[in-house]
């Protein structure tokens, strides 16, 4: 695993819709820069496209996408080593949608149950295209480099099965009987795959219920205090009937490295205003050193552009490659 030779792949990404906040850091963000300890190869989308699939416009890219970058470095992603890329700017990537649109029907996409939950939290009121075909244009993302584990939250794993789907069919439509071109990635949930936010829904960048990581100390506070939690008072971890207070708790938890249990039981009657009051030193302790570190890197702005202008050539590289093969296979080289 940690030598040179075999270096696997990892791809994972995040939308260019606002910065990163706790459910990616916990979610898919610390595997992230795990696999990378361990020796794999990262590869991060920031697929500026699918802003596209709930919304009109997509407002601010350039900030938005330093901001992400800035994210990635403070946590400890390395941009020496790592492939940060955006999707617009390899074209190669881009146009294996076209294959693989023909490798799923539209029946499959209309039950894809986050494509659903998408189109319900939707800015639009009509269902684009984009949004429909968001697995496969996902897909293309992950089999462009042939990534074997792709790091992701819990409502990522339909699209990543749609992808397994469709490196299957792939193979066996067109390199059927030789060695197969596209391996079958495997989503690699965290210990934390789903957080929920501050209105106890699933935190989102796009719902208004997200901490950023970047967030300062007085803001995450209020952010905490206006969670939403229940009326007992004796704290409990109790995810299935107490899902707003038991991920405060985890979330706990995770920042102290402990067992959410204890935490509950530290809290016992103290009710929610202690527990919010814990979560949130919890999470301003546990995040002062990445604060500090992203407050150093966004002074230097041109090395974020450099970090990101290294990825493209390097995503390109591989796409390209990737492309000549694909056409190779389906008998379209002219
Ligand atoms: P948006 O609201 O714009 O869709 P988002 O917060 O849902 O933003 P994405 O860019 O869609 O973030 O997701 C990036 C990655 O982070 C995905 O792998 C996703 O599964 C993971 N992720 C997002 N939110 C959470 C969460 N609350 N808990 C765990 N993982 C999450
Ligand atoms: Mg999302």
């Amino acid at each position: 695993m940690t030598t040179a030779a075999f270096r696997p792949r990892v791809l994972t990404g995040d939308r260019p819709t606002g910065p990163l906040h706790l459910g990616h850091y916990f979610g898919s963000l610390q595997n992230r820069v795990r696999l990378q300890s361990e020796g794999a190869e990262l590869f991060i989308v920031i697929p500026d496209y699918q802003v596209l699939t709930d919304r009109d416009t997509a407002e601010k890219l350039p900030e938005t996408v330093e901001e992400l970058m800035l994210d990635y470095l403070a946590v400890g992603i390395d941009a020496e080593r790592a492939v940060i890329f955006t999707h617009s700017s390899v074209p190669a990537l881009n146009q294996l949608l076209l294959p693989f649109l023909s490798l799923i029907s539209t029946a499959e996409l209309h039950r894809n149950p986050t494509v659903k939950d998408e189109i319900q939290h939707s800015r639009q009121a009509q269902v684009s295209g984009l949004m429909l075909t968001y697995p496969v244009h996902q897909a293309a993302d992950i089999l462009f480099c042939k990534a074997r584990l792709v790091p992701v939250g819990q409502d990522q794993l339909p699209h990543l099965e749609a992808t397994r789907t469709i490196a299957r069919r792939f193979n066996a439509r067109y390199t059927r009987g030789g060695s197969p071109l596209f391996p079958e990635p495997e989503a690699l949930l965290s210990a934390m795959p789903l957080l929920l936010g501050t209105d106890g829904g699933k935190m989102s960048k796009s719902r208004g219920n997200a901490i950023a990581l970047g967030a300062g100390e007085d803001e995450t506070a209020q952010l905490i205090r206006g969670a939403k939690t229940d009326t007992e008072r004796r704290i409990t971890f109790d995810p299935e009937h107490r899902p707003e207070v038991s991920s405060l708790l985890s979330l706990a938890g995770l920042c102290q490295g402990r067992d959410p249990y204890a935490v509950a039981e530290e809290i016992g009657e103290g009710g929610a205003s202690r527990l919010k009051a814990l979560v949130t030193e919890a999470v301003n302790e546990h995040l002062r050193p990445i604060r500090k570190r992203r407050a150093e890197l966004a002074g230097d702005r041109g090395y974020l552009r450099e970090v990101l202008a290294r990825g493209n050539a390097r995503a390109n590289e591989v796409a390209d490659v990737t492309l000549a093969q694909v056409r190779t296979v389906m008998g379209m080289t002219y």
